[in-house]
């Protein structure tokens, strides 16, 4: 059982009524276990949603939660700053929350203060809107170099990019991003957008494939930057 703040907050009503459903199903005292993938965790994948928090949030997270799901979310500085409370929703729910700039710009076209710009404001944006001050960093398109590694560092954050492409962004219907999440392996991390209807409706067979292979949603280690326990 995770003892992280972030992940058990003083004030979560309806998440806590949930997963007290969840746990009586499960038969578990295990709080991060979905129902289904209670009896046995072989390993641990990351399923990460970039881009939010906007207003298909919410709907996310009830997928999310409905399903025994936890993932990390890769936030604009930009839309932290604007829904807060949706920030705060996804600490509520379970999730972890990433950085994912503020503006979402090639980072490799920038100088070094821009790029510093980019990364304080938005540990500052999601930090103020109650979603910790995050560990892990995403850059957008996966570009990043020497630069954006050295002021990333600085403020204490690991690059995470991806093992598996859902392609959720580049139109996969949710046949195809069932599949990719298929292809996970213990530690690996997807990549899939807050926004994505498509990934959303994936949902629920990707937590039966999950199942079914003995893996589970994890969270995302800062230290090694894989898969882990919750
Ligand atoms: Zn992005």
């Amino acid at each position: 059982m995770s003892t992280r703040p972030r992940t058990r907050p003083a004030s979560r009503p309806l998440t806590t009524t949930l997963a007290a459903v969840a746990l009586a199903a499960a038969g578990t005292l295990t709080a991060n276990a979905a129902p289904a993938q209670a009896a046995a965790c072989n390993g641990y994948v990351g399923l990460t949603f970039d881009d939010g928090p906007s207003s298909s949030t919410p709907a996310l997270l009830n997928a999310l939660t409905q399903n025994g799901l936890r993932a990390t979310m890769f936030n604009q500085g930009q839309y932290a700053a604007a829904n807060p409370s949706r920030v705060q929703a996804q600490v509520n729910a379970g999730m972890w929350v990433g950085n994912h700039s503020y503006t979402h710009p090639h980072l490799t076209q920038l100088g070094q203060s821009q790029i510093d710009s980019e990364i304080s404001r938005t540990q500052q944006a999601i930090a103020a809107a109650g979603g910790g001050t995050p560990k892990l960093f995403r850059p957008p398109y996966g570009e990043t170099n020497s630069t954006v590694k050295a002021v990333t560092a600085r403020y204490g954050l690991t690059e995470i990019i991806w093992d598996v492409d859902s392609q959720d962004w580049n139109g996969a219907g949710a046949d195809a991003i069932v599949q990719a999440a298929g292809r996970l392996g213990n530690g690996q991390i997807i990549l899939m957008h807050d926004w994505s209807a498509n990934s959303r409706a994936a949902l629920p067979r990707i937590a039966q494939g999950l199942a079914a292979r003995g893996l589970c949603a994890g969270r995302i280690s800062p230290q090694t930057g894989r898969a882990v326990a919750p």
